[in-house]
């Protein structure tokens, strides 16, 4: 059912979706334990397929515009969107990994970003203000709230994190029976505007943050987003919904539970 171009979901739909986050969750924790330096990102590639395929679910990546891969792998001052293929991981290198995954129909889509060996403490820092932002947004839902209350959430402690640069241009989604829906979900604005924050919603919550520009260009590809200024960059990424009891974070092993709890927000999955 749609209100106005919005999919909201039943919550039987939504339990597929919770099926869809779950392969999707395994994948990445399963990238994350298997990167290491001197893989490429193809590699990778292969190992989130075989997984994908193993649980029965199929890729919304491969194939979509064209696109190659089941995964995005974005190294360092790449963003979104890079392409796995022969690039070959360095110690010191961070990788940004999306991965989607379909179950009965229904989407999943998120992304963490990794480090392979020793990286500066600034890119660390990066990384884990990139991840608490998202969870931040994510906190900040609630039922009868807006979507620009996420958007102001992730703007708020991005910035209060130090000087960063929010990627302009790139936005988080409503997901459903598409993987990309309305309404957009912006990483920063003022907050109590946009689409209305009700049960049987879905959005896949996405900030990229730098430590440098905002501004990015996309490489020859036509995929890979890159930064102007060749800062690098972490993206981190959840798809989530609403119910009564609180926000229930479908591409988390854990169902977000944790990082909730530790926000002081309910936690509302099953
Ligand atoms: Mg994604
Ligand atoms: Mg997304």
């Amino acid at each position: 059912m749609f209100d106005r171009g919005i999919e909201i979901k039943t919550p039987e739909q939504i339990a597929v979706m919770r099926a869809a986050g779950l392969v999707v969750g395994e994948t990445l924790e399963l990238l994350r334990s298997s990167v290491a330096a001197g893989m490429t990102t193809r590699e990778l590639d292969v190992i989130a397929h075989d997984h994908i395929r193993s649980r029965g679910a199929t890729s919304n990546f491969l194939g979509y515009h064209g696109f190659t891969g089941v995964i995005c792998t974005s190294v360092n001052d790449e963003v979104v969107h890079g392409i796995p293929g022969a690039r070959v991981l360095r110690d010191g290198d961070i990788v940004s990994i999306d991965c989607g995954a379909i179950v009965d129909g229904w989407h999943g889509d998120a992304a963490i970003t990794v480090a392979i060996g020793q990286v500066p403490d600034d890119v660390i820092e990066l990384m884990r203000v990139t991840e608490d932002a998202m969870w931040s947004g994510i906190a900040a839902a609630r039922l009868g709230g807006r979507v620009s209350d996420i958007s102001h959430a992730i703007e708020t402690a991005v910035m209060g994190a130090g000087d960063y640069g929010i990627v302009e241009g790139y936005t988080g989604h409503g997901i459903g029976s598409e993987m990309h829906q309305p309404p957009d979900v912006h990483n920063y604005g003022k907050p109590r505007r946009g689409a209305k924050l009700v049960k049987g919603l879905a959005l896949a919550v996405e900030p990229m943050v730098t430590l440098g520009t905002s501004d990015t260009r996309r490489l020859d590809d036509d995929w890979t987003v890159v930064t102007t200024d060749g800062s690098w960059a972490a993206h981190f990424e959840n798809t989530f919904t609403l119910t009564d009891g609180g926000a229930w974070v479908l591409t988390a092993l854990d169902g977000g539970r944790e990082r909730l709890e530790a926000l002081g927000v309910p936690y509302g999955g099953d």
